[in-house]
């Protein structure tokens, strides 16, 4: 029998794969893990929520309970939502369907290029202003020349931290043939009230929500709001089950407790004003301000920091090639954040 050698397997791979390098999820063992926008309070499962499910038989394919919660929750029409396994499998759904070009501004979240480099589609980044706000005359320009199908605005930025301008966002919405993607992973961190009321007034406007940050990104539950047009063309593409049983089970029961996972995002929110208070103190780093559970800051040498604080246990995010001398780090419990702000003391002198 002929052996297919490693080559022979590289070249059967598509040209705009062959080339790709894996998302770089791997997991860097910590004491304090400041790295991934996690919340720091996670939600109990009990037994008669696992007991309630059912191993033997698919899960609901349209999660009607946990729709009908975040329906409710939200003041939405169940026929306004679709579930993703994460936002980051709708940001696959979205391009698969639509294509590109695809517009967005940078720095921003990796995966809404990584994305449509994978699936081929043409990308078009175009750098934020000095405020790490949208640059309206460079997007305007692009929309008019390159007519982008897709336009992902992360509202709050990740990893920037700060809203965009809503008059920009809609300047945009307006201007545009192509959906805007309005990306509003951490709204619920954010002193703005987000774009979901203005749904209605646009049919080119989705927005991508997660659960990820406020306390179940192990549930992998991500969902997208438009107009029910869309929502019925990206549902063409979205694989029959991708929602499974323990993660509806355990997020339709805890969204119940809304005032805990309400209390835990005001205690971050706090947190977060505290830490950047801290951090301005320090001599040596800039913090940006943020509307998010992380905050970007500015260091001399963030290979260096980032290395030393690791050694002590500390992990954040080096955000070497897309912010240079930056890193980010994620808000966690007072305690992981005092032990943040002292080991970061520390090896800045
Ligand atoms: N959008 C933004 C802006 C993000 O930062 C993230 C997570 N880092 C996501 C979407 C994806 O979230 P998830 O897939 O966990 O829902």
């Amino acid at each position: 029998m002929k052996k297919i050698s490693v080559s022979d397997i590289r070249n059967l791979v598509k040209p705009n794969i062959r080339n790709l390098t894996a998302y770089n999820a791997k997991e860097i063992p910590c004491r304090v893990k400041l790295d991934a926008n996690e919340s720091p309070y996670g939600f109990d499962i009990t037994d008669e929520i696992l007991k309630a499910v059912k191993t033997n038989r698919y899960p609901d394919p349209e999660a009607k309970t946990l729709k009908k919660i975040i329906a409710k929750n939200l003041r939405l029409n169940t026929e306004n939502i679709l579930f993703g396994n994460g936002s980051d499998e709708l940001i696959y759904y979205l391009i698969t369907v639509f294509g590109g070009p695809v517009l967005y501004p940078v720095p921003t979240f990796s995966m809404y290029g990584l994305i449509s480099r994978s699936l081929g589609e043409k990308r078009i980044a175009v750098p934020l202003d000095d405020e790490f706000d949208l640059n309206m005359e460079k997007i305007l320009s692009v929309i008019k020349k390159n007519k982008p199908n897709l336009i992902f605005l992360s509202s709050p930025n990740n990893p920037t931290g700060n809203c965009f301008s809503s008059e920009r966002i809609l300047k945009i919405i307006a201007a545009s043939k192509g959906l805007v993607i309005v990306d509003e992973a951490y709204q619920p961190f954010s002193s703005e009230k987000g774009f979901l009321p203005m749904l209605s007034d646009y049919k080119n406007l989705v927005i991508l929500r997660t659960l990820s940050k406020v306390g179940f990104a192990g549930l992998r539950v991500g969902f997208l709001t438009a107009d029910k047009e869309i929502i019925s063309e990206v549902n063409k593409v979205r694989l029959p089950f991708n929602l499974n049983s323990i993660s509806q089970a355990v997020a339709a029961e805890s969204l119940k407790n809304t005032r805990t996972i309400k209390l835990y995002i005001g205690l971050i929110a706090s947190e977060r004003e505290r830490l950047l208070n801290e951090l301005w103190k320090i001599r040596g780093i800039k913090p940006y301000p943020s509307e998010a559970n992380f905050i970007l800051f500015r260091v001399k040498n963030s290979d260096k920091i980032y290395q030393k604080l690791l050694k002590k246990g500390i992990l954040v995010r080096n955000m070497k090639g897309v912010i240079d001398s930056c890193l980010r780090v994620t808000i966690g419990t007072k305690n992981e954040n005092d032990i943040f702000i002292r080991a970061l003391k520390g090896v800045i002198q």
